[in-house]
């Protein structure tokens, strides 16, 4: 039998370990995502250095890594066909906490396009398992090196013994801790957790013989390598996994997008098909549609921090390397990298609408029919001022310019101003054909300035908490004939001689008067309507909370 040495941890003891473990990890089932990590780092650091190698010295090991559950035996197995370790490298990175033999590798080998698929930076991972496991037998081989057999049963040392193994790899039993963590020997469990965390890792995996992972993680290919097909598949993927009130819909927008300055990120955002109403998305508030990765390892589902609320409706993967190691609560929120992250994807989102708006009006319309009330949320919400106003420049209305179904953007109508206008106007109305008729658009008819015509209340809302649009004043045509109309007050005077006139206008002020008019002018002599009788002092606002009264009553 060959020697066996004796090794205390480097960092204190056992009790350390299991703070470490259980500080960094909120949830004891990522230790299955951490050691499938570990393997495919192994494994990529071995490909890294055959094809480094002369052609002909690669072996014919298959590239992959084994779980086996045991459900008897309380156990799970991991293995690979990865590069192993050989005894300095065991006391080195397994006995030292936070030293990562995988970052030191890619930065030895920075220019290598496989070191890019290597996951591990922290050196924390593999202590994950200390969480779950009383017992952990780990054996291990390197080419050139004799195998070795590391074992720590519970205490504050851990052993390292020769042994006879000839296969290069790793091997990992983890005998689980009874009560809680027996359910990680379960084949079911596993394979959720493994299609949760790790189903885009890049190496195959094989749980009790059957191949788990079948796709690429297709958001760090180049964009045009991404196939239709292949958005569907993923989308359907992910649907699965995090949403599965959208496994029979597929994506209309495909926002990919990538940037390695100023933050590393690979991202991939869909906006779902289907018309997902705003109350369908409240209900699962707490549920954003955008997971988080590092390097093709989920972090964290549902991370609702990485864009602001009003874009739930996204759904897909942010995936980048930057983030910091003990993300995985409260810290998320105030973190300076998810802030970065959050800015610059809000920006590609709107920014991508914007031009889908110019490049196809149809299907944005179509698009903006379904979606439209979270933008309206977006610009009552939206607190930075630079992206309230690009949110509202997605917005779209009925205009007097064009025929009813036919949409315009403020900007587009702010294009069109005449020199003589000096605001946006808007005329509400609940039905396009009143608006029309109105005797407050008559006179913008006459002057030839666009109106919208609003028959939407959430668009009124809209445009009454917006104020200004393009350093211009949005103003209702009821409000600018108080404040500006000047003609038709000139026009009292004289119009206001006619006795008949006269009379009327008494009468009407005298009987409608104390219930709700505001005021009564007599309107110019070209018009078709012979008086403007106002119903509330501060039109827009009052008469939508009017309305909402009715509503109650
Ligand atoms: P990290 O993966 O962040 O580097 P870990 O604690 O998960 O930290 O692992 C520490 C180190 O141990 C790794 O960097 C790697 O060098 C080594 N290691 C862990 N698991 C394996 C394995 N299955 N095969 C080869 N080396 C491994
Ligand atoms: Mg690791």
């Amino acid at each position: 039998n060959k020697k066996t040495e004796s090794f205390e941890f480097q960092a204190e003891t056992k009790s350390l370990l299991d703070i470490v473990a259980r500080s960094l990890y909120s949830n004891s089932e990522v230790f299955i995502r951490e050691l499938i990590s570990n393997a495919n780092d192994a494994l990529e650091k071995r490909r890294c250095i055959e094809l480094s190698q002369e052609a002909g010295t690669s072996s014919d090991v298959p590239y992959e890594i084994r779980v086996t559950t045991d459900e008897a035996a309380n156990k799970i197995v991991f293995e690979d066909t990865g590069i192993g370790m050989n005894r300095e490298e065991l006391i080195d990175l397994l006995g030292t906490i936070a030293k990562s033999g995988s970052k030191e590798f890619r930065n030895q080998n920075i220019d290598s396009q496989t070191a890019e698929s290597i996951i591990g930076q922290f050196g924390v991972g593999f202590y994950s398992a200390f969480m779950v496991a009383d017992k952990i037998v780990l054996k291990t081989k390197k080419q050139d090196s004799v195998g070795y057999t590391w074992l720590w049963n519970g205490s504050s040392a851990y052993e390292i013994a020769e042994n006879e193994e000839t296969t290069v790899g790793t091997r990992i039993e983890i005998y689980l801790k009874p009560g809680d963590a027996a359910e990680f020997s379960r084949r079911q469990k596993v394979i959720d957790i493994i299609n949760k965390y790790s189903y885009f890792v890049t190496v195959p995996i094989i749980l009790n013989g059957d191949r788990v992972n079948t796709l690429n993680a297709i958001w760090t290919m180049n964009t045009n390598e991404v196939t239709q097909e292949m958005h569907e598949t993923f989308f359907k993927q992910l649907a699965k996994t995090h949403h599965p009130t959208l496994v029979d819909d597929r994506p209309q927008y495909i926002i990919h997008y990538k940037a390695d300055a100023p933050i590393h990120l690979r991202s991939l955002l869909y906006i779902p098909a289907h018309k997902v109403s705003q109350l369908e998305f409240t209900a699962e508030a707490a549920d954003s549609g955008i997971s988080l990765y590092a390097r093709r390892v989920l972090i964290k589902a549902h991370a609702k921090e990485l864009l602001p609320r009003y874009l739930r409706f996204l759904v897909g993967v942010v995936d980048s390397e930057d983030i910091p190691l003990n993300l995985s609560r409260e810290m998320l929120q105030n973190d300076l990298v998810i802030i970065k992250l959050r800015r610059i994807l809000t920006d590609k989102v709107i920014s991508y609408l914007l031009n889908q708006m110019k490049k196809d009006r149809i299907k944005y319309l179509e698009f903006y029919q379904g979606y439209s009330a979270f933008f309206k949320e977006g610009v009552l919400l939206e607190q930075d001022q630079t992206i309230k106003e690009e949110i509202s420049k997605m917005l779209l209305f009925e205009s007097s310019n064009f025929k009813p179904g036919v949409y315009t953007s403020l900007s587009e109508y702010v294009e069109r101003m005449q020199k003589d206008q000096k605001n946006i106007y808007y005329l509400f109305a609940p039905s396009r054909n009143l608006a029309e008729t109105s005797p407050y658009f008559e006179l913008f008819k006459k002057k030839n300035w666009e109106v919208l015509f609003i028959t939407d209340p959430a668009d009124e809302m809209v445009l009454l908490f917006m104020l200004q649009f393009q350093l211009k004043n949005i103003e209702s045509v009821e409000n600018w004939l108080k404040n500006e109309g000047v003609e038709t007050v000139e026009h009292e005077k004289e119009l206001t001689r006619d006795t008949n006139k006269k009379e009327f206008l008494t009468w009407v002020k005298s009987n409608l008067g104390s219930v709700k008019v505001n005021d009564i002018k007599p309107s110019s002599q070209a018009s078709d309507h012979p008086f403007i009788i106002t119903v509330a002092a501060e039109p827009g606002v009052a008469r939508h909370l009017m309305r909402l009264g009715q509503i109650k009553d």
